[in-house]
């Protein structure tokens, strides 16, 4: 009888592609893949530590599981175990912990486990590349990982003491991932990493890989997923003239005012930021901008959090993830004076919130009689819903769309309520 394992995974789309590689492996390797509630043999939880939060859901996660019924290993990696490894280790000492750099050795560690033998992770070569691309994916799109770790250092963030210094992986590589994909039959790809505007390898830079893709012969398109705003130039932008890349992109803003981004370390400031976004419109009114927002950094004034609204209104954002700043230990900013009280950073990022989802409907309204091309994401009773070109939810009924397709949609309503669906008519 084959071996059941569940898996968990916080965090950014990083460790959702890190999941899915390995879900597909242990999948072809004869595993039955199951509910992370059900009873399993494995179960695996991808922790993350960009917060304090995440570090309490990671911890909840890990108790759950050693808790579950029966002799289950459990096997807990990402970033958490990078940057707590000792801490979690005391606690925990029946359970597995691997790092990021050997995440992808987790399915022959387990199968030494089940032999009797002991691997230990530091027998793993470390590679944050060794990633088999999925073809039993949780999801309808498929990530692909162009580069990881992180040289920026913003003084908030723990991202580049867990995942390391950048590393860019090979075009040839790249390419070979992409094929595969898309011989498995997916029709969209995500490009994915810490900081993806930095990618660089031996001359070939962000703008020239995303080139370099769209000239890769097959029919599917591409998007971006969360990028700094730094890194690349006015020739990122035209390519989204290409049909195949699609014209949204979540650009991390985190703050709208100056002072604040130079105590966080941003590479740019609010003017240049403005830039991006001015071009971005210029050569494409319709262009969906995300982006996040971190509420309440050290030394943030009522006057610098009233610029943050101010921009994210003037530009707009039709979705934005906004954070109450955390104290990570080991950054800068932990030790930084003027720490805003909590009760501030829960108002200010109450507001901001309602600024997004007031800007969310209208964005959405916005594009009330336009088309959309949607991949069907799932259907059910005849009706399907997916995403269209711009990444905004679409539903719509037809009696024989299939997940996976592509569909014509001309969008005729919006739904009520928070994060509202668009309906549209298929063509
Ligand atoms: S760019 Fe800044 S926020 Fe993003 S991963 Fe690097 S250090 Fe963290």
């Amino acid at each position: 009888m084959s071996r059941k394992i569940a898996f968990k995974t916080l965090g950014c789309r990083l460790n959702q592609f890190e999941t899915d590689s390995l879900a597909s492996e242990f999948h072809n390797a004869g595993y039955k893949l199951v509910d992370f509630e059900e009873k399993a043999d494995v179960y695996v939880v991808n922790t993350c530590t960009v917060t304090n939060q995440s570090d309490k859901k990671s911890r909840n996660l890990i108790g759950q599981a050693r808790r579950k019924p029966g002799n289950a290993l459990v096997v807990v990696t990402g970033c958490m175990v990078n940057s707590r490894k000792e801490a979690l280790e005391s606690h925990n000492a029946s359970t597995c912990f691997i790092e990021n750099d050997r995440k992808s050795s987790i399915l022959p560690m387990v199968e030494a486990h089940y032999r009797g033998e002991i691997l230990h992770p530091d027998h793993m070569d470390p590679d944050v590349f060794n990633f088999k691309p999925a073809d039993t994916t949780f999801h309808t799109r498929s990530l692909i990982k162009i580069q990881d770790g992180c040289d920026n250092y913003c003084t908030f963030c723990i991202v580049p003491f867990v995942r390391g210094r950048a590393v860019s992986r090979p075009f040839e590589k790249i390419r070979e991932n992409i094929q595969q994909v898309l011989d498995f039959g997916f029709r969209e790809i995500v490009l994915t990493g810490v900081n993806i505007g930095r990618y660089d390898h031996k001359g070939t830079n962000f703008e020239s890989l995303v080139e370099k893709i769209l000239d890769i012969p097959g029919d599917f398109r591409m998007r971006i997923s969360s990028i700094e705003p730094d890194g690349y130039g006015d020739r990122f932008i035209e390519l989204f003239r290409h049909p195949k890349l699609m014209p949204h992109l979540h650009i991390c803003l985190q703050s709208g005012s100056d002072a604040v981004l130079l105590r966080m370390k941003r590479m740019y400031t609010l003017s240049e930021f403005r830039a991006i976004v001015d071009k971005i419109r210029n050569s494409h009114p319709d262009f969906n901008l995300t982006t996040d927002i971190i509420a309440g950094f050290p030394g943030e004034t009522e006057e610098d959090f009233r610029a943050t609204c101010e921009v994210v209104k003037d530009i707009g954002f039709s979705h934005i993830h906004t954070f109450k700043y955390s104290i990570r230990k080991g950054t800068r900013a932990a030790c930084m004076p003027g720490q805003v009280p909590e009760k501030t950073k829960s108002e200010r990022s109450g507001i901001i919130r309602v600024i997004g989802e007031e800007y969310k409907r209208k964005y959405r309204s916005s594009l009330i009689g336009k088309t959309q091309h949607v991949l069907v994401e799932k259907t059910r009773e005849h009706v399907s819903r997916g995403y269209g070109e711009l990444y905004v939810p679409i539903e719509f009924r037809s009696p024989d769309a299939k997940k996976n397709q592509i569909r014509e949609v001309k969008i005729t309503g919006i739904a009520d309520g928070e994060d509202p669906v668009l309906f549209g008519t298929p063509r």
